[in-house]
């Protein structure tokens, strides 16, 4: 028996609760995890609450994230005691996730838990930060180098945002932090931004060329941001886009790509080959600052994580939620 948080859709609606279950109610895989920790990220509350169709099929365990120990492998790559981290994949999408204390995967979704970090620390990082130096290494591919000027965050109070500050200003370059919470701005400063603006600049619709500021910007806000983002880049310069909290729409004009070369670079987590994740928590493992980590993280037992999914799509979590599934 193991306990898990299973999202279920029946005559009682959608609902999302603590329960108990038989390891025989596991769908089948090649490898049985034992998880330590989990995370809380923007797609599992959505999964939790059922504000937007994550959910593929019922019943299902959300958490698009896990660490843990491999229990059993009938797969050669991996043999039990092992430590192994697992992202996407549609894992608490499509197949049982890392809200749970055990998880039965292909091994091709999981990668060897990278050296110098333990689970909790890996999932304090999750997909948000996983993301978030996705998005670095696309910008580095595009060819951006410290020299080159100032990097927008937008979202920046919150994961993927957080972490794009914290590994940028390690990586040597001028952060300037967007958020909607200028309360922030002391946390926002010490995990490296040389700056703090209010996400309102960017909010409403806006020119289709404007003053050119950023060399490049991760964004995790979409919509007008995304545009006005996209509009004050400087030519030949480039945005990552990974996220819509502010919506999924892109009211734009073509004007900054095809008058000043700006590249509009598209993030997914969910899909990377393996070689592509292990090259993210490669670096991540080296660029990360333990203790800039700390700071981003709270840590949530299992129960917690429903509660916490409501907060987290009001935008009242900062940073980074850890979900120990063992307590
Ligand atoms: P969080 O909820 O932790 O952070 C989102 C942040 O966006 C908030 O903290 C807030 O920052 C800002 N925000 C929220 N609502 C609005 C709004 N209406 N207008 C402008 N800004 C807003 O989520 P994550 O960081 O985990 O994820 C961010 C986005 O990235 C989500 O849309 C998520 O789905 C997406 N994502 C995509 C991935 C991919 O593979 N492409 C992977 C991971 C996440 P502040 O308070 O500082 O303004």
């Amino acid at each position: 028996m193991f306990k898990a948080i299973l999202v279920e859709k029946d005559d009682a609606g959608y609902h999302a609760n603590l329960t108990t279950c038989e390891e025989s109610a596991l769908p089948p895989g090649e490898v049985l995890v034992r998880v330590a920790y989990s995370t809380l990220n923007y797609k599992d509350a959505l999964a939790i609450t059922g504000k937007s169709p994550v959910v593929r099929r019922f019943p299902l365990v959300p958490g698009v994230d896990l660490a843990g120990e491999v229990e059993t492998s009938a797969h050669p790559a991996y043999a039990p005691g092992n430590g192994v981290l697992l992202n996407g994949c549609g894992v608490g999408e499509q197949h049982w996730g890392g809200l749970a204390q055990k998880a039965s995967v292909r091994a091709d979704w999981l990668i060897p838990l990278p050296q110098g970090l333990s689970a909790r620390q890996s999932m304090a990082i999750g997909t948000a930060g996983y993301t978030a130096m996705l998005s670095i290494l696309a910008l580095e591919r595009h060819g951006l180098t410290p020299d080159q000027g100032e990097v927008l965050v937008t979202g920046a109070s919150g994961g993927v945002g957080g972490f794009a500050v914290t590994l940028l200003a390690k990586l040597g370059y001028r952060v300037v932090a967007s958020t909607g919470r200028l309360e922030q701005t002391d946390y926002l400063k010490a995990l490296g931004a040389a700056e703090v603006i209010d996400r309102q600049t960017f909010s409403g619709p806006g020119k289709p060329l404007q003053k050119e500021r950023w060399a490049a910007a991760i964004d995790s806000v979409g919509s007008h941001t995304l545009a006005n983002v996209c509009a004050s880049t400087r030519a030949d310069g480039a945005v990552a886009t990974c996220g819509l909290a502010q919506g999924m729409d892109f009211p734009a004009t073509v004007a900054p790509f095809i008058l000043r070369g700006v590249s509009l670079l598209g993030i997914n987590s969910v899909t990377r080959p393996a070689k592509e994740r292990i090259e993210a928590w490669t670096r991540l493992a080296r660029e990360l600052d333990s203790t800039k980590l700390d700071t981003m993280t709270h840590e949530i037992g299992l129960a917690e994580a429903i509660p916490a999914a409501d907060e987290l799509l009001a935008g009242r979590i900062r940073g980074r939620l850890v979900v120990d599934v063992n307590r």
